[in-house]
């Protein structure tokens, strides 16, 4: 990334989205409007810790208030800075519009590395942080939804909730302040898992559809395929996991801040992950190859990359040497603009970041809804539809009684058939159908004009679009 002519993060997000708009027939103007970021606010505030007072910097973006709440996720790392958190508020507008989740764009960070922290001293900042947010509507049920991002989850969303919730003793919608929380306050099953699970319906609807898959030169299913995935953290270690266990794909590459794992037979993503908990990095772990210089894992032969750590790590200094043919941008702008062009010119499918990662914030916005209608899905129809399945079971068993007709239940049709879907299901369930969705749209704009060559491109086209008619129902 030490190369001169690499457009900032910000300007990448911008280089896609002019190139989009290119294609576009916007009013004039308009497509001003939608690009630039409409406020940024920067606190610096001090947190007495360790007998002096410490100040910590954080900011929070709102890129579009077309809808509002507007949401996005939290940061918490020493790289955060105004034009990155301004690039992913961006980025939330137009993914929460592709995926059809009715919110403006933002997003928001603190300047801190939360490992040098005790928990209590995080629980202190964190509050504080909250406070200075909360204080100016920046979280706020109607206003803004934050969520987990790198470095923070459950944990800080729960401070945040309850901080807001002090400030706010009568709000009776309080807990819809923030997503991403514990179940036990306020949370929804399934939202811890909810990126990387995303990630998995993305790919698994790519291989639903062979014409696109042939479009990476690759054939057949997931079964088999060779992944290489950067970060195992909360997104990284959830996709590798569900495409290992359940769709039979190999990880044969694990990148992390340490260095990285390879192995062609196929990695245990539990065993690393835990490797990773008790010793701080990969380093060590006995079941695979350790590699120093993990970024080079990023170039090795695979069928599947999955940048899920953070941005720019494909980027005009290595895009030429990367040879998966297929890269799942996991992470939020992974590729640069430049890196990017370079790929296509490879003929590498990108399934870009909008699009790949939006699992998170659509199981946010079950858990908001959830928190706004006060009741956990499914606790009024279960039990009804159980019964009603237990109706055609039992005229089932009836009939299968009957020799002469000669045939039988399967073994497991009956505990199977009989079980009525609970709150993990349901958000299962809703999660699948957005992604595969939302792939549909972007993939259909893909395969119809000649003129858009990736799947980016269409993504930007699909929700500029549809936010481009918002504004117009609003009379801009
Ligand atoms: P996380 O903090 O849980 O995990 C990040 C992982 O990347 C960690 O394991 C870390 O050690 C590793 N890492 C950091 N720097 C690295 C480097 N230079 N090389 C290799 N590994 C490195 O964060 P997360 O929540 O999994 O987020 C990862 C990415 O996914 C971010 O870009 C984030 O914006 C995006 N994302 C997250 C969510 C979510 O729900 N958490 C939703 C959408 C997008």
């Amino acid at each position: 990334m030490s190369n001169v002519q690499e457009p900032s993060f910000r300007e990448s997000v911008d280089l896609m989205f002019n190139r989009a708009v290119a294609l576009m027939d916007l009013p004039p103007g308009l497509e001003e409007k939608i690009r630039v970021c409409n406020a940024t606010y920067t606190v610096r505030f001090g947190v007495r810790l360790r007998g002096k007072i410490q100040t910590f910097t954080g900011y929070r973006s709102v890129h579009s208030e077309h809808m509002e709440p507007v949401k996005g996720g939290i940061r918490y790392s020493l790289g955060v800075n105004q034009n990155e958190v301004e690039a992913l508020a961006a980025l939330m507008t137009y993914k929460c519009a592709l995926v059809e989740a009715p919110f403006g764009g933002s997003k928001g960070g603190l300047c801190i590395d939360p490992r040098e922290y005790e928990e209590h001293e995080l629980e202190l900042i964190t509050r504080r942080f909250a406070y200075e947010l909360a204080k100016r509507d920046l979280i706020h049920p109607s206003q803004n939804v934050p969520a987990p991002d790198m470095g923070t989850g459950e944990r800080e969303m729960a401070w945040i909730a309850d901080q807001y919730a002090r400030m706010n003793t009568t709000d009776i919608n309080s807990k819809a302040c923030v997503t991403g929380k514990p179940i036990n306050a306020g949370g929804i099953q399934g939202r811890v898992e909810a990126t990387g699970r995303g990630v998995q319906y993305a790919l698994q609807e790519f291989f639903r559809h062979p014409q696109d898959v042939a479009k990476a030169n690759l054939t057949g299913s997931l079964n088999g395929k060779r992944v290489v995935v950067q970060g195992l953290g909360n997104v990284g270690y959830h996709a590798a996991k569900f495409l290992s266990e359940e769709d039979g794909a190999l990880i044969t590459g694990i990148i992390e801040r340490d260095g990285a794992l390879v192995d062609a037979k196929g990695i245990d993503v539990e065993a690393v992950s835990r490797w990773i908990r008790d010793h701080g990095g990969v380093k060590g772990y006995p079941n695979a190859a350790y590699v120093e210089d993990g970024a080079s894992v990023l170039e090795v032969e695979c069928d599947i990359l999955i940048p899920a750590a953070l941005e720019g790590v494909i980027n005009l200094s290595n895009a030429n040497r990367v040879q998966a043919p297929l890269i799942i941008e996991a992470a939020n702008g992974p590729v640069t603009a430049g890196a990017d062009e370079i790929l296509r010119d490879k003929g590498c499918v990108i399934i870009p970041d909008m699009y790949a990662n939006a699992g998170g914030v659509t199981v946010s916005y079950f858990e908001w809804v959830k928190n706004l209608s006060h009741i956990r899905f499914g606790r009024m129809g279960r039990r009804q539809e159980e019964a009603r399945h237990l109706l055609i079971v039992e005229e089932l068993e009836r009939l299968s009684k009957d020799k002469e007709l000669g045939w039988t239940l399967s073994p497991d049709f009956k505990d199977k058939y009989l079980k009525g879907a609970g709150e993990l299901e349901l958000v299962r369930s809703g999660l699948e159908d957005t992604m595969r969705t939302a792939y549909q749209s972007m993939a259909e704009v893909w395969r119809s004009r000649d003129d858009v060559k990736d799947l980016r491109t269409a993504a930007y086209l699909v929700s500029i679009g549809r936010v481009a008619s918002s504004y117009r129902a609003k009379g801009l």
